[in-house]
């Protein structure tokens, strides 16, 4: 299958790129997609289907007379493989070059634990995969990574980690072409989830919900923006963009691990709701929380990032139980997030932002913060279209935007599969 991928022309590249933002375009469609004349489509369609890329199929939605011919990826020709990694657990989803999902595994790590630690962890993951289909790593298209941490696009070297220190000038893409002899491409873990977010809408929206510009938050261990424009994933100048966990939402608030005082992070990152909550406990100003810091003999022991007692489900559920210094612990956070979109939304203008990662899943009471805080905040006319919602593709939204990067960088960049 890799001989396949260096084996493609330009015209055909442009072909299988406009196959995967459209699923099963007719022909019609890819002539003015491409901009290709009848001839050259043809011949280069008909070269696809000869060497198993696509197939062709009778469209679903036909409106009575003869259906339509549909062309998509032939789910047979391989399989791609999608990584998330985040703070503190690693999501691995294969899928055939369809990119239909075929199974998902998942395990605990600590990603501060550096690369020689987390990445033969993550090697077992995807070899236990592929042997349980008895697949073989030359059956694998590409592997797409999503990572926590800022990325050299081209390259899919970590930059400038934070946390990650072991992880500065890491590259992945070495690390697998020694190890599987896959191509990868590699991305910051949220505009992966953009991208995710954007093929999904593309394929499976109505016609009035395909957004071109918008906005997806990872509220996790860290924060972080996608950003849509104009139908792209945005990364900025050095590949930065959209690393919003560290704006300031208070001057003089404390002292962050980046240098800076009063970032976002600090009142809305997993680890710091669960360390205010822990304090709730202690102070008494939270029985619920109390409670369970006392049934892990942590209620007179001072708050350790390494071994809090209680997760961020714990205190999402008090919340929703009635603890008060839960649900104002809670919303402090999503005021504060809905305070820095809100800037965003002044700036961008987008049609949608789209809340995903493990901190936005603890419940309603978080979203409507956010909305509450942001519709305060912006202008009329930036909020007068505007919807936030849960990712579309939900927990998902991370391993199988990683699918979609491994596919379309794979199919999009001939250096790629050079290795
Ligand atoms: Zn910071």
């Amino acid at each position: 299958v890799r001989e396949l991928l260096q084996n493609l022309q330009a015209d055909e590249r442009i072909i299988l790129e406009s196959v995967f933002w459209a699923g099963t375009p007719s022909r019609h469609e890819l002539l003015l997609s491409t901009g290709f004349s009848k001839t050259k489509l043809n011949e280069a369609v008909a070269n696809l289907i000869a060497s198993g890329w696509l197939e062709e199929g009778e469209l679903q939605d036909s409106r009575g007379g003869r259906p339509p011919l549909g062309l998509s990826f032939a789910p047979k020709l391989g399989y791609v493989i999608g990584v998330d990694l985040g703070a503190t657990r690693v999501d691995v989803i294969l899928s055939n070059v369809a990119l239909e999902p075929i199974e998902v595994c998942h395990a605990s790590i600590d990603v501060r634990s550096g690369p020689g630690t987390v990445m033969p962890m993550i090697s077992k993951l995807i070899a236990d995969l592929l042997e349980s289909h008895h697949l073989e790593p030359d059956q694998v298209l590409s592997l797409g990574f999503g990572m926590p941490s800022p990325i050299e696009f081209e390259t899919g070297i970590l930059i400038n980690p934070i946390l990650m220190a072991g992880w500065e000038g890491f590259s992945l893409r070495d690390y697998f072409a020694s190890s599987l002899e896959v191509p990868v491409a590699v991305d910051n873990d949220v505009n992966v989830m953009a991208l995710g977010e954007l093929w999904h809408t593309r394929i499976n929206a109505p016609a009035q919900d395909r957004h071109e510009n918008f906005l997806v938050v990872k509220l996790g261990t860290g924060i972080g923006a996608g950003i849509v424009a104009r139908g792209e994933i945005y990364r900025g100048a050095d590949g930065a963009a959209g690393d919003i966990g560290h704006n300031c939402v208070d001057p003089h608030g404390p002292r962050c691990v980046c240098g800076n005082f009063g970032c976002l992070e600090l009142w809305a990152g997993a680890n710091s709701i669960i360390q205010s909550a822990t304090e709730a406990g202690r102070n008494a100003q939270s029985p619920a929380i109390a409670i369970l810091l006392e049934k892990n003999g942590l209620l007179r022991k001072p708050y350790l990032l390494e071994k809090p007692g209680i997760t961020i489900e714990d205190v999402a559920r008090a919340a929703r139980e009635g603890d008060h210094a839960s649900n104002e612990i809670i919303q402090d956070a999503g005021s504060r997030i809905g305070q820095v979109l809100a800037g965003l939304v002044n700036f961008f203008n987008p049609a949608r932002i789209l809340i995903g990662g493990r901190v936005a899943r603890i419940g309603p009471l978080m979203l409507s913060s956010i909305r509450q805080s942001v519709y305060a905040r912006s202008l009329p006319l930036s909020t007068r279209a505007l919807r936030i919602d849960y990712t579309r593709l939900g927990n998902e939204s991370g391993m199988r935007g990683a699918c979609a990067l491994a596919l379309l960088e794979a199919i999009r960049r001939p250096d790629l599969a050079r290795l």
